[in-house]
């Protein structure tokens, strides 16, 4: 084959594997809106739920808004502690089949920036819940039908547009700071707005408020470990991800 002929060739099946790579078919999946397309993990094999696609963090960055991103991958020193996977959490049942993370492509990148900034302090963030699925919001509001807790599914939450997050922050030996109660407890004492608190709790609630604020996250009146990403708005989902 001559030098340039060949040359060409690689140019097509290089188009040919990016295409394929991105391109949405290829997770087949009925229930998404969008079409999840990614599992950024390099050691993830063939899903029927999602089709995962080996590519290094920088390029997955760079994708768009209609892929997944586990913030396991992009960032696995972050602390995970993904509650609905587990009994501890204000339903008092498991609602997911196993702990995962997963942001779109804008919201990750912003809490990667988050997490980074707090690494320059020693500190780091701790992850209570990500995306989640509509069915899973939907189960959420049949034990709980009360708009105060969890939105209803007819509106759909943050959570189930990738676009929110539960967090809190942890030290170098991974305790978590003092911020006044804990996850997922429904009272004003929880609300940012709250002013009883001593020095130490609205100190660590300013650090997490104003770091989340400045790459484009934004408060719940009523929850301190609630943000939701503003920069860019998405639609609700139910992309739902293979558990090993
Ligand atoms: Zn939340």
């Amino acid at each position: 084959m001559k030098k340039h002929i060949f040359y060409h060739f690689c140019f097509i099946i290089t188009i040919l594997s990016l295409w394929r790579c991105n391109n949405p078919s290829q997770a087949a999946n009925p229930n998404s809106t969008p079409t999840p397309a990614i599992v950024a993990r390099a050691d993830n094999n063939q899903s029927t739920k999602i089709a995962p696609i080996i590519i290094n963090v920088d390029s997955l960055l760079k994708q768009n808004d209609t892929l997944w991103v586990d913030m396991e991958v992009i960032a696995p020193d972050m602390v995970f502690d993904i509650r609905y996977a587990t009994k501890n959490n204000f339903v008092g049942e498991v609602m997911y089949d196993c702990p995962k993370c997963f942001l779109r492509v804008a919201s990750a990148k912003a809490l990667l920036q988050v997490h980074n900034e707090l690494k320059t302090k020693s500190y780091r963030l701790k992850m209570y819940d990500c995306y989640r699925p509509w069915s899973v919001q939907n189960k959420l509001w049949k034990k709980v039908p009360d708009a105060r807790y969890v939105a209803p599914p007819s509106k759909g939450s943050m959570h189930n547009k990738g676009a929110a997050v539960d967090l809190t922050i942890v030290d170098k030996n991974g305790q978590e700071l003092d911020m006044g109660t804990e996850f997922d407890f429904f009272g004003k004492e929880a609300y940012p707005s709250y002013t009883q608190h001593n020095s130490t709790i609205n100190s660590n609630r300013r650090l997490l408020r104003s770091t989340m604020e400045k790459y484009g996250f934004g408060i719940s009146t009523t929850e301190w470990w609630h943000f939701s990403y503003r920069k860019k708005s998405f639609k609700v989902s139910n992309f739902q991800w293979e558990c090993k």
